[in-house]
């Protein structure tokens, strides 16, 4: 088969491909020298859309609307965006083989692509329960969401499952947006998670009994402390039940499992340093082997703002890191440097009319502020948390831009807070006056 050749190589066509093609452009990258080789047959896009509008029976999202850069207010890059700028756009093509000392590439159907430097961008992939051996795991109507194509089998799903009844696995930001998608469609939902509350990475129990208290309001079931340990099937091999662990058996049309991902470096072990979890990086997220950079989820980078290294699973990061390395690689191509990544992590999460924000570092004391009651018509309420007397990290509900601004600010400056009854009870204003 014929060989291609590139001069620069985006692996993965997600979120951090399309916002890096864009910087590509914008630092002047010639018609011929770009490809990018995705697995999806898409264009990039704006992932998140795909557990919120996507879903949604009215005000639904369908590409080209959510192509990137939308997400973060930049210019559209539809499908023939590529092509005019002269970046090949090599859609449905898995890379199956990378032999990162000959820098070449091999391709399912067996094409060969060589590049002179390479920028890996393949995201992660979802934990399944097949991979725990959980009975049953592989009926029919039980989804997860990761790409594109599981969006459109979910939609079909919930078409095909009028009124029907849902179950979800997992209690992160994943189970707690689709199962919010699923009630909106109105399928009876129920959310079923082993930790003592949602989203225990980042919530704190008070900050989950708003979500969980708000949630029960809007018809969902919760059941907590328990998993799913198998999944009984009809005569078509549909998921027809789950059983839990506890005994219970709960009546399912359909199954969503949200249980986390894992960073895609398969294809790379061995060949370069691996740190976290993820592939290790400089701070112009260069890898240990030269000429090959690493970006978006699989990227295990220096989080300068903490001095240490962390590995980031959200959209913000993907869209910086991405502009970060193409910045990077053309300043070195000129015998110049670009500043060190200076990251601050940001979060968020939409569903139902809800929507929060958390930028900073969950760790240290904790203080709520705000209306944080589930029936509150306002449901304005937020966190801190304090390290060492200082504000580092800071979480809002329903807050306007301007309040999300001020307290990305209230993270990025990390100030003094000695009275934590105070810092609850001045609560925003104290985010505002920073
Ligand atoms: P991805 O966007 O996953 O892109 C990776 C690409 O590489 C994919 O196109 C994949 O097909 C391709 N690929 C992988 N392996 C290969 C291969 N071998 N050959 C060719 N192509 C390959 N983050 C937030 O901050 N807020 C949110 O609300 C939010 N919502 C989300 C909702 C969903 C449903 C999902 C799945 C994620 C969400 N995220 C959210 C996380 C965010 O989308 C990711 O952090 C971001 O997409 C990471 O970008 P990436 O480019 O590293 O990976």
């Amino acid at each position: 088969m014929a060989e291609k050749s590139f001069k620069y190589v985006i692996i993965g066509g997600g979120v951090a491909a399309g916002y890096a093609a864009r910087e590509f452009a914008k630092q002047g990258v010639k018609p011929g020298e770009l490809a990018i080789i995705s697995k999806e047959a898409v264009a990039p896009y704006e992932r998140p859309a795909l557990s919120k509008a996507y879903l949604f029976p009215e005000g639904t999202a369908r590409l080209p609307g959510f192509h990137v850069c939308v997400g973060s207010g930049g210019e559209r890059l539809l499908p023939e965006w590529y092509p005019e700028k002269g970046i090949s756009l090599i859609l449905s093509t898995e890379i199956v083989k990378a032999d990162l000392s000959s820098k070449t590439l091999t391709s399912a159907a067996g094409e060969t692509y060589k590049y002179q430097i390479a920028i890996i961008a393949t995201g992660s992939t979802v934990i399944r329960l097949s991979d725990f051996g959980v009975q049953g795991a592989d009926a029919k109507n039980i989804f997860y969401l990761r790409e594109i194509d599981d969006a459109d089998k979910l939609v079909e799903a919930i078409k095909a499952k009028k009124n029907g009844k849902a179950v979800v696995v997992g209690g992160g930001y994943i189970g707690l947006e689709l199962s919010a998608a699923l009630r909106v469609n109105n399928i009876d939902s129920t959310m079923v998670y082993p930790e003592p509350w949602c989203m225990p990475r980042l919530f704190t129990a008070d900050i989950a009994a708003f979500y969980e208290g708000y949630y029960e309001n809007k018809g969902i079931k919760i059941i907590k402390g328990t998993v799913a340990v198998g999944f009984g099937t009809n005569e078509n091999g549909e998921v027809r039940d789950v059983k839990l662990k506890d005994g219970r058996v709960l009546e399912a049309d359909i199954v969503v499992v949200g249980v986390g991902g894992k960073p895609l470096t398969t294809l790379f072990k061995g060949q370069v340093e691996e740190e976290k979890g993820g592939i290790k990086t400089d701070t112009f997220f260069k890898t240990s082997v030269p000429d090959v950079y690493a970006v978006g989820d699989v990227a295990t980078f220096p989080l300068k703002l903490y001095g240490e290294m962390r590995r980031v699973e959200h959209v913000d990061h993907a869209r910086k890191s991405a502009e970060q390395a193409v910045k990077a690689i053309f300043a070195s191509e000129q015998g110049k440097s670009v500043d060190e990544y200076d990251y601050l992590p940001f979060f968020y999460s939409r569903a139902f009319d809800l929507s929060w924000q958390f930028y900073g570092d969950n760790v240290g004391d904790t203080v709520l502020f705000g209306d944080s009651s589930p029936t509150s018509t306002t449901h304005k309420f937020g966190s801190y948390w304090i390290k060492d007397g200082k504000v580092v990290g800071a979480f809002l509900e329903s807050g306007t831009p301007e309040e999300n601004k001020a307290i990305a600010k209230v993270a990025r400056v990390q100030p003094l807070a000695q009275n934590l009854d105070q810092l609850a009870t001045e609560g925003l204003t104290f985010a505002c006056k920073i």
